[in-house]
């Protein structure tokens, strides 16, 4: 799609300048945003997968980072597909690491979940709602309510509770494959 020639000068490329008149060959990049002429010192990324950068100065990175639109100025259908190649990605990772992490057990539970039926206490054939049984009564015995103070009882907690997402997140996953 044809972007605007004029718009691109000032705002969608970046912009190098001689700093000042003299003719020396120090070169300062300016801030990207239209019209500001301070150096721009500030990285900001153009989308969150792209190694393509914005650099502006320090008020105006702060601007940006506040105003962060992702899909701002793409139209529906290029929003649309960027959103589209994104999830594939994210969803394609998801995919093959499910599949990638084999382990003991039955062969359908990844590594990750068997290290987390580890830390509930439970046998790899264990099914969902023991996995809930589990975590609610060991999260309720080394929660910091009720031992306050007891560092290795926080440390058990904070593990019993990602353990516990680990194989929620899994569950889910198993639920929503078409079948
Ligand atoms: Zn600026």
């Amino acid at each position: 799609m044809a972007r605007n020639p004029t718009r691109s000068n000032d705002w969608g490329f970046p912009r190098w300048r001689g700093y000042g008149s003299s003719r020396e060959a120090t070169t300062v990049r300016l801030c990207d945003r239209h019209g500001c002429d301070a150096p721009g010192n500030c990285p900001a990324p153009k989308s969150p997968n792209s190694p393509d950068r914005w650099y502006f100065c320090e008020a105006h990175a702060a601007e940006y980072n506040r105003g962060w639109n992702y899909f701002e100025g793409l139209s529906a259908e290029e929003a649309a597909q960027r959103e589209a190649s994104e999830s594939r990605t994210a969803s394609g990772y998801a995919n093959a690491s499910h599949y990638a992490w084999g382990g003991p057990g039955d062969g359908s539970r990844s590594r990750d979940e068997m290290r987390a039926l580890e830390a509930l206490e439970l046998e790899s054939d264990a099914d969902f709602d023991a996995v809930k049984a589990a975590w609610r009564r060991l999260a309720k015995a080394n929660h910091p309510d009720v031992r306050p103070g007891d560092a290795d009882a926080a440390v058990r907690f904070q593990a019993v509770q990602a353990a516990y997402e680990v194989l929620r997140t899994a569950e889910e996953r198993r639920e929503w494959r078409p079948s």
